[in-house]
């Protein structure tokens, strides 16, 4: 009989790893409380990018001087709900913390990298797998600086990024305006990282994923799984709202929920959100030909299927305190100014807003290995802000330790356990 793994949570980790176990023979359920790739799942409303660059956590060393002014801009990548701070605080002390030094940020680099490697051609095979293959976009992704000072100050990051193999050009204005006409004038230095790519539609991604586990025999259930039951013999079944699902295994895919069911499983994990939002406008010819990040403005413009959406900001807030809508609408100000030619472009009936939350550990890394309390149980969550690019390699391995196999990433860096001394 093949064995029976209950995949909890059906975000693009969720998904990507039902894919994966089906391909190696196991038989799959999948739960979600809400419906796959919608607007409750981070996976639903993200920037798109799947950037094998991406292998420094956001926090970096002397962050904390730069905090103050952004909590003060009100146009700032940065804002703390005031009376959730206390809470957030033990949590934002380690996530500082962790990325004091530079030697720091080396380690997690690379242990990001192993995960994020190939993450481009990983993903263009799962979507053509499932008959998406034009979603996924392999090409360059541009950063862009206001001058090359910008880009010398951010000098250890692109030495640590090219320790990882990661490879790109810079632009200088002529050259970065050529590639790029609509973007404004302010911006006068660019990088352009090769190995990269974006996804144009991560919604309609998740969806296709799901779509075609469940047409290989996957089974969904919408529901919401609340406890993950396990005796001195092992695991014996998830607890939904739906009544009891047996199975052999369990895979802990829920995001940034995942705190309650690790705890169950024996593992306190100092999970939050980071949330964010995004902003969508159809006017495709007046916006980016690349993906784009502002290194000053910490967001990402995406030309999509859907239109352009500018994505980003990091809210710290509880994880089911209202949206902030403004900051949508700080979003549209600045692709405004980003793009001047979009101004003229952006109507109220041509947008979609959306918050999401990412699932975040203070290390920057996910949280993927075995549970300490029952080893059939799989923690697969935490992935922060390369949650959508990380999900491929993440699925496969969680695939292999199920399936008996070696996995082919080296998953010290990612135990669950690691924060248990603290
Ligand atoms: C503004 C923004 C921009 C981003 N840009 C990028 C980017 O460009 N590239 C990138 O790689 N990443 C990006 N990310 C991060 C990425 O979106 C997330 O890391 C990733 O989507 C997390 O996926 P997930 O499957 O772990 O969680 P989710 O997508 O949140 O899915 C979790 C699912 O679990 C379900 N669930 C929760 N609790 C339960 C329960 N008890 N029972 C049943 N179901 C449950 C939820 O309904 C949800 O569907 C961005 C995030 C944001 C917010």
């Amino acid at each position: 009989m093949k064995r029976h793994v209950v995949i909890i949570g059906a975000g693009v980790v969720g998904v990507a790893t039902a894919h994966q176990c089906l391909r190696a023979g196991l038989q799959v359920t999948l739960l979600d409380a809400g419906q796959p790739g919608q607007a409750q799942a981070a996976s639903y409303g993200n920037a798109g990018w799947l950037s094998p660059h991406s292998v420094l956590p956001p926090a970096y060393p002397g962050v904390w001087k730069q905090v103050p002014r952004w909590l003060m801009d009100p146009l700032g990548p940065l804002t703390v709900r005031w009376r959730y701070l206390p809470r957030a605080l033990p949590w934002l002390k380690d996530y500082i913390a962790s990325a004091r030094t530079v030697e720091q940020l080396k380690t997690t680099a690379v242990a990001l990298r192993a995960m994020l490697k190939d993450a481009p051609l990983l993903h263009q095979d799962m979507a053509q797998a499932v008959g998406v293959g034009d979603l996924i976009r392999v090409r360059e992704v541009l950063h862009a600086y206001r001058s090359k000072a910008d880009y010398e100050a951010d000098t250890y990051a692109w030495d640590i990024r090219s320790q990882s193999g990661v490879t790109w050009q810079t632009l200088q204005a002529a050259d970065l305006h050529a590639l790029e006409p609509a973007l404004a004038d302010d911006y006068g230095f660019g990088v352009l990282v090769n190995e990269t790519g974006y996804c144009v539609n991560p919604s309609a991604y998740v969806w296709a994923l799901f779509n075609h586990s469940v047409q290989n025999g996957a089974t969904f259930i919408q529901t919401q799984a609340q406890s993950i039951q396990y005796d001195d013999l092992g695991l014996t079944c998830v607890r939904t709202t739906q009544g009891d699902i047996d199975c052999d295994a369990v895979v802990i895919a829920v995001g940034a929920r995942a705190r309650t069911l690790a705890a169950q499983v024996g593992d306190e994990v100092p999970l939050a959100t980071e949330r964010g939002y995004h902003y969508v406008v159809q006017a495709p010819e007046h916006g980016p030909n690349h993906p784009t990040m502002f290194m000053d403005k910490k967001v990402i413009v995406t030309p999509m299927a859907t239109g352009i959406r500018i994505a980003g900001q990091v809210e710290i807030a509880d994880l089911d305190d209202v949206p902030n809508w403004q900051r949508a609408e700080i979003l549209k100000q600045l692709l405004a100014t980003l793009y001047p030619d979009l101004a003229g472009h952006i109507r109220t009936e041509h947008i979609t807003v959306w918050m999401g939350r990412r699932p975040s550990l203070p290390d920057g890394l996910p949280c993927i290995g075995p549970a300490s309390g029952c080893d059939a149980v799989i923690h697969a969550y935490g992935h922060g802000h390369v949650g959508l690019a990380g999900s491929a390699r993440t699925a496969r391995v969680v695939a292999q330790l199920l399936s008996g196999a070696t996995p082919e990433m080296d998953l010290t860096p990612f135990r669950p356990q690691r924060f248990a001394r603290r």
